[in-house]
């Protein structure tokens, strides 16, 4: 038995064997070929046997995800069946050398090629072209690269990292739960992984290093150990805890047509966030009163181009329908940070998390921004659409999106478009500078809403991805606590009601101080709705109320917590 620890973020246990997701090593020699002739045909064997695994992947990419976001793939194989790039290749094996490298240099001149030119269509091409020429690579040197949408029976994925596409590809009906290498609690794949209800542990440092492909594999979400090689003794034990886990589950769906009241019967909205259209089942099916939080940058994850006014029309009009009339906040395009969108070809910062991102960038390129307030406010009329922008740093910035957003609403009023009366404008407030100046904010703004994942990682100064500082990002810090209370007691005082969106709604220790700092709606991952339903019924928020100035004042956020399970749970 061997065991070693991470953060657990995703509660549940796990028991299957490993699939180790790490980039295999495809460096080669470069050598002189005798017989030319042999060469070609074991490059053509590479390329039928490519094909044919791209075939494989568009199919199933298109059942999955559908035909818009499966056209990469399309795409991909044009550029392997490009009969300018075969001829090149073909013509460096003929001058003598073998096929590896003759398809690194041809790639790497046309990569070259196409990154210079000026129009973005054609330097969007070289992307497809380095994917393709890897894949060919691999096939040459008859190594498996790893694939999630292949993945057909259970397994728990091992990778270094899981980027939100490839979280995205998950298939939940084999991937019983995953361990990473790096991240923390908040970042995407820790996320994604609580909606789609996957037992998840992340930031081990090195379980890339500690576990075998197909060997057995332990995940306890909830404690953040793993367990590989396990005795028989402790594959029963989790057995069993994986059974007791499941009948918990089932004893909270008793809450699942509850109101959300405290035990005086004060009301509170528990609300889902979500990341595709999809997940909103996932909120209704755990008795969501709403949609705190739709990130919609997903929706421009995992495909080769934006996604269109239509495409989104549709998403937004699916959620706000299947959420019948109760409240759905979605939120404004939230690119960037550790959110990349590889065809908006951005180039590098030194701090992404600081850069050039969110409402920043939407505000900037406008044609962008506007396609989505289209497809949004068009949607409105089927549903209780709000509308929230993010990363709001100063009145400036909030003025302007709201502005444009009445702006493209009147064009779409001129164009004879339906667009509802009701919608609130609100923001995030995730920046210390926001939280600083609620008040403001409160007086033009109809809701805010805290996003504590951001402002954690940015009063603190701690990355909310890096698992060296994890012991500094702190939910209970007293510095957040103070921030919260701020905005809270801002937007009342302003006629806002406000929201918390980030992980901290959703954590057994918070909501107790929450409820007693008097926040109106909390927005977390839909598994964690009826755990904090059951939790909050137990509670009377007049009664916590008499703890507040005990719990601002305490000194540290170790202090907060043993103050709040001592006292308050
Ligand atoms: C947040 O920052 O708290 C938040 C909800 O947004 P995201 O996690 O998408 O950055
Ligand atoms: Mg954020």
């Amino acid at each position: 038995m061997v065991k070693f620890n991470g953060i657990g973020v995703s509660n549940g246990i796990a028991i299957a064997p490993a699939y180790r997701l790490v980039e295999p090593d495809l460096s080669f020699e470069k050598f002189e070929v005798a017989n030319a002739e042999e060469e070609k045909a074991r490059l053509q064997a590479a390329m039928d046997l490519a094909k044919a695994e791209l075939e494989v992947i568009r199919e199933r990419a298109t059942e999955k995800f559908g035909e818009e976001n499966a056209a990469i793939f399309s795409a991909h194989l044009l550029v392997l069946q490009d009969p300018e790039m075969k001829t090149a290749i073909e013509g460096k094996i003929d001058a003598g050398i073998n096929a590896e490298a003759a398809l690194d240099e041809v790639s790497t001149m046309f990569i070259t090629m196409f990154e210079s030119m000026d129009n973005e269509y054609m330097k969007e091409r070289a992307a497809d072209i380095r994917d393709v020429a890897h894949r060919l690579l691999a096939k040459l040197l008859k190594i498996d690269l790893p694939d999630l949408t292949t993945i057909n029976e259970n397994v728990v994925i091992i990778a270094e990292d899981l980027t939100p596409s490839m979280t995205a590809q998950l298939n939940k009906e084999f991937v019983q739960g995953f361990v990473t290498n790096i991240g923390g609690r908040t970042s995407h794949s820790a996320i994604l992984a609580r909606t789609l209800e996957i037992p998840a542990i992340v930031g081990t440092k090195n379980a890339t290093e500690q576990v075998a492909h197909g060997e057995m594999v332990i995940v306890d979400g909830s404690t953040g150990v793993v367990i590989t090689q396990p005795t028989e003794a402790e594959m029963a034990d989790y057995h069993e805890q994986q059974q007791r886990f499941e009948q918990q589950q089932q004893a909270l769906r008793a809450f699942i047509a509850e109101p959300s009241v405290d035990a005086d019967g004060h009301h509170v909205e528990l609300a889902g966030n979500i990341g595709q259209s999809e997940d909103v089942e996932v909120v209704v099916a755990n008795g969501g009163d709403g949609v705190g939080l739709f990130r919609t940058e997903f929706l421009y994850m995992d495909r080769s181009d934006f996604p269109t006014e239509e495409e989104q029309f549709v998403a937004y009009k699916t959620v706000l329908e299947k959420m019948e009339g109760k409240p759905t906040v979605v939120r404004t395009l939230d690119i960037g940070g550790d959110k990349e969108l590889p065809y908006l070809k951005l180039p590098s910062e030194m701090n992404p998390f600081l850069g050039y991102r969110a409402i920043r960038l939407c505000l900037d390129d406008q044609s962008l921004f506007r396609v989505q307030l289209r497809a949004l406010l068009r949607a409105s009329v089927y549903g209780n659409l709000k509308v929230m922008f993010p990363m709001i740093a100063t009145l400036d910035e909030f003025r302007e999106a709201k502005a444009l957003l009445l702006t493209v609403k009147e064009e779409l009023l001129a164009e004879g478009k339906e667009v509802s009366d009701h919608i609130e404008i609100g923001m995030m407030v995730e920046i210390p500078s926001a939280a600083i100046i609620a008040d403001l904010f409160a007086k033009e703004a109809d809701f805010l809403s805290i996003g504590t994942n951001d402002l954690i990682q940015y009063t603190l100064a701690a990355d909310r991805m890096n698992e060296k500082v994890s012991y500094l990002y702190q939910p209970y810090h007293p510095a957040i606590l103070r921030l919260v209370k701020n905005v809270i007691d801002a937007g009342h005082a302003n006629g806002c009601w406000v929201g918390m969106c980030g992980e901290m709604a959703g954590d057994e220790v918070a909501i107790p101080i929450l409820l007693a700092l008097g926040l109106d709606e909390f927005s977390m991952s839909a598994s964690s709705i009826l755990p904090a339903r059951a939790q909050i019924a137990k509670l009377s928020k007049q009664q916590l109320q008499q703890h507040v100035d005990a719990v601002l004042s305490l000194a540290t956020a170790t202090d907060v917590e043993a103050y709040v399970k001592a006292n308050l749970m």
